[in-house]
């Protein structure tokens, strides 16, 4: 058998040890090269008398990263042309290859010899089904990392997951596992059941040996004869009643049925559970295969997977400017952004020179700071030592000297043009020759903010989203001067600090809050014209954003909602604002001052966690009944007008690289991640049926509706973004 990737050694036992060592690669992958040697191992333990069993490992320090995710997103390319030649004849090569690796996994789990997994490390996806399908399974206590992520990029684990899974542990934690994606430690795992035993890394041979000797079964209790499954699994038993009505009701909460990889688990547990494993996993197969042929699973695999990665390597990063490690840097602003962005910097390891007017308000954002670490000692995320070490890492001053090393400096003042030169020019006179100057506004153009500096081809914005600590998205903007070295700089910071960057020219309102504020002013419209408020809020879940755009915008603030609308319509005129939510804001917050969640009211009454709908909202905006609205349509105006934003963006220039502007909407402001982000919602329903979709809403509810100029000339084209504007051709939808 071929050796490329496994390993075969049998010891003095007759023990078989197979370890996974892919070439060339940090982390071990399931290719199909993998695969098939995986299955030549299996046969050989299983054929060779002299072998007792087998224990799988990695010469690596993970276990495994799971599929080769491309491999799987060129599987279904290659079947495009197939499918539309021969669907049927398509469709069972699909899931002929799709099954492969099911197939294996079964014959090893079958095979009469016992199999022991001995992980360490990351164990995702394909890797996580091998250990289940395996007889014992050993995990070392530090460090291992045990997760069946599928569901996060619209797939799911379909080489026996669900059903080993649902027949290993409890109906409600396995259903949860599968359905969340969430990664389990050691401890986690084995009080899950997941896993038999937790071990130094350097006991798991010595442990995986011990299991092999004690006699472990390779017979699967649901192999055996008598197997009845237990407690809710059973589905038809009252505890089967009780649980999967509720179960299904949580599923539509919190997927909205939007996801076809979410239905597609529970449909294969549910069915799968009342057959016995190997036609339990045929059930498995056929929906594996049809999820991957779903546009959920290709929209989400392109851009939560591939341009995440893309992206997060540094795609735009102009080559030939060396890369800079971060010892220090500057943070000016202690207030609530400037804490966060000395938080996370501290925690990537940087010293953080945090500075502020007055010593008072630097010392503060420095507590904030402190309450953030002890919020991750509390969860156990992090040790009492080592958050002190993060917080001795963040140096408060009100002195500029102390920037002179700095590689970069962040300002994060208050939003007034003459504040930020004060204090542009303020480290233009501290800040050595080697250091980037950036500034984290959110509606002055870079471009003028660095005739402040003393050269503002060293000035770059690095546009931060609220709060810091948890968004995973930093725009950064290009002045119309910025140059190559501020530019690699900014994204060498945001991977740092493990931050998805995404570059954007600048322009009023960058990307990500323009196609926000249309989410927000398609909610307020709708109060307007009398749709009832719950109903706007139930849509925007709907349609697969995380909140309601009311609800959003109490988060943000009404008065800043108001304020944007000021600026809006003092600099570009009353054209540029909408009359009516101009009125609704006004009212709100000027005469009824609510300011949103920050001051208990807004669109919401607060009452500690709790919130209610304004029941005074309905004097500002008659509700109509419900029924006199198309739910569906609702839903599309919501999608349609951030989509539409975003499109602007690209033929303005703002947005440049349609990953950009996908990964940006999703991670920026939870644009519905089934969708691929809003330029792939575009591009999967097809850019001329968006179109006809706009012109349509446009007729109804007016010109912000309007497709613009590049949208039509692509229709009238066939074109796609991606197609248009990407990367890669061959991965055009
Ligand atoms: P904030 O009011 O909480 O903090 C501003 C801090 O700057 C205060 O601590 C203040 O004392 C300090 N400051 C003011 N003038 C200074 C000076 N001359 N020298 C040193 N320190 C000075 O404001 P914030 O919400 O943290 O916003 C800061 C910046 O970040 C603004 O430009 C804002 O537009 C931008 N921003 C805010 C958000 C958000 O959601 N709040 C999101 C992205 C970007």
């Amino acid at each position: 058998m071929s050796e490329t990737n496994f390993h075969f050694e049998t010891d003095g036992e007759g023990f078989a040890i197979i370890t996974w060592d892919m070439p060339g690669r940090s982390m071990n992958l399931i290719s199909l090269a993998a695969m098939e040697e995986l299955a030549e191992a299996v046969e050989r333990v299983a054929s060779d008398e002299s072998i007792k069993g087998a224990i799988i490992t990695s010469a690596k320090k993970d276990f495994t990263g799971g599929a080769d995710i491309t491999m799987l997103a060129s599987l279904f390319g290659a079947y495009e042309e197939k499918f539309a030649a021969d669907e049927k004849a398509a469709r069972a090569e699909l899931l002929g290859q799709s099954s492969r690796l099911s197939r294996i996994f079964r014959r090893l789990e079958t095979c009469g010899k016992p199999f022991v997994a001995a992980v360490k490390g990351t164990s995702m996806g394909g890797g996580t089904e091998l250990m289940l399908a395996c007889h014992g399974r050993v995990v070392a206590d530090k460090g291992t990392k045990i997760g069946l992520p599928e569901v996060k990029i619209g797939i799911f684990p379909g080489a026996g997951g669900t059903q080993r899974v649902m027949r290993m542990v409890d109906a409600q934690a396995g259903l949860q596992f599968l359905l969340q994606g969430r990664t389990l430690d050691a401890a986690k795992a084995k009080a899950m059941g997941l896993v038999d035993e937790v071990v130094a890394e350097e006991d798991l041979l010595a442990c995986a040996r011990e299991m092999l000797r004690g006699g472990l079964s390779p017979v699967k209790p649901w192999d055996e004869e008598k197997y009845r499954l237990k407690g809710p699994a059973a589905i038809f038993t009252p505890a089967g009643f009780q649980f999967w009505p509720a179960a299904n009701a949580l599923y539509r909460k919190e997927t909205q049925d939007n996801y076809p990889a979410a239905r597609l688990i529970m449909q294969s547990v549910f069915e799968g559970l009342q057959l016995p494993m190997d036609q339990a996993l045929d059930v498995e197969s056929r929906y594996f295969a049809k999820v991957l042929t779903t546009k959920e699973a290709r929209a989400m695999i392109r851009s939560l997977f591939v341009s995440l990665q893309e992206l997060n390597k540094g795609a735009r990063r102009p080559e030939g400017v060396p890369p800079t490690q971060f010892s220090k840097i500057g943070v000016i602003g202690a207030g609530f952004m400037g804490a966060g962005i000395a938080y996370v910097s501290a925690r990537a390891g940087m010293e953080v020179v945090l500075i502020d007017r007055e010593m008072e308000a630097a010392e503060k954002g420095k507590a904030h700071c402190e309450s953030l670490l002890a919020k991750e000692v509390e969860r156990g995320r992090m040790s009492e030592a080592a958050a002190g070490e993060v917080l001795a890492r963040i140096h408060t001053t009100t002195e500029y000297s102390a920037l002179a090393e700095a590689e970069l400096v962040i300002e994060a003042v208050f939003e007034n043009r003459q504040v930020k030169a004060d204090v542009t020019q303020g480290v233009a006179n501290h800040l050595g020759e080697n250091g980037i100057m950036a500034s984290n506004t959110s509606t002055l153009p870079i471009t003028s903010l660095a005739e402040a500096y003393r050269e503002p081809a060293e000035f770059v914005g690095i546009h931060f989203f609220s709060p810091v600590d948890k968004m995973l998205l930093v725009e950064v903007i290009l002045g119309e001067k910025t140059g190559e070295k501020a530019l690699a700089v900014a994204l060498d910071y945001v991977r740092a600090i493990r931050k998805t960057p995404i570059v954007v020219n600048d322009s009023r309102g960058f990307y990500a809050n323009r196609c926000v504020t249309a989410y927000l002013l398609e909610g307020h419209l709708m109060l307007t014209e009398g749709v009832p408020a719950a109903m706007i809020e139930n849509a925007g879940k709907m349609a697969g954003m995380p909140v309601g755009p009311l609800s959003l915008n109490d988060e943000v603030g009404l008065d800043l909602g108001w304020k944007i609308v000021q600026a809006t319509e003092a600099d570009l005129g009353p054209e540029a604002v909408s009359a009516e939510q101009k009125a609704l804001l006004e009212e709100l917050v000027e005469r009824r001052q609510r300011f949103g969640r920050k001051n208990g009211k807004g669109f919401y009454d607060y009452e500690g966690r709790e919130k209610r709908l304004w029941p005074g909202l309905a004097d500002i905006a008659a509700p109509r009944n419900a029924e006199k609205f198309d739910i569906a349509e609702l839903k599309q105006r919501l999608l349609v007008t951030q989509a539409l934003e975003a499109a602007r963006t690209v033929e303005e220039g703002v947005i440049t690289d349609p990953r950009e502007a996908d990964l940006g909407s999703i991670l920026g402001f939870g644009f519905a991640p089934f969708t691929g982000g809003t330029l792939s919602y575009i591009d999967f329903m097809g850019v001329g049926a968006f179109v006809k979709l706009a012109e349509k809403l446009a007729e109804k509810h007016g010109p912000r509706f309007k497709p613009n100029k590049l949208l039509r000339e692509m229709a009238k084209k066939g074109e796609t973004f991606y197609g248009r504007f990407g990367a890669d051709e061959s991965k055009a939808a």
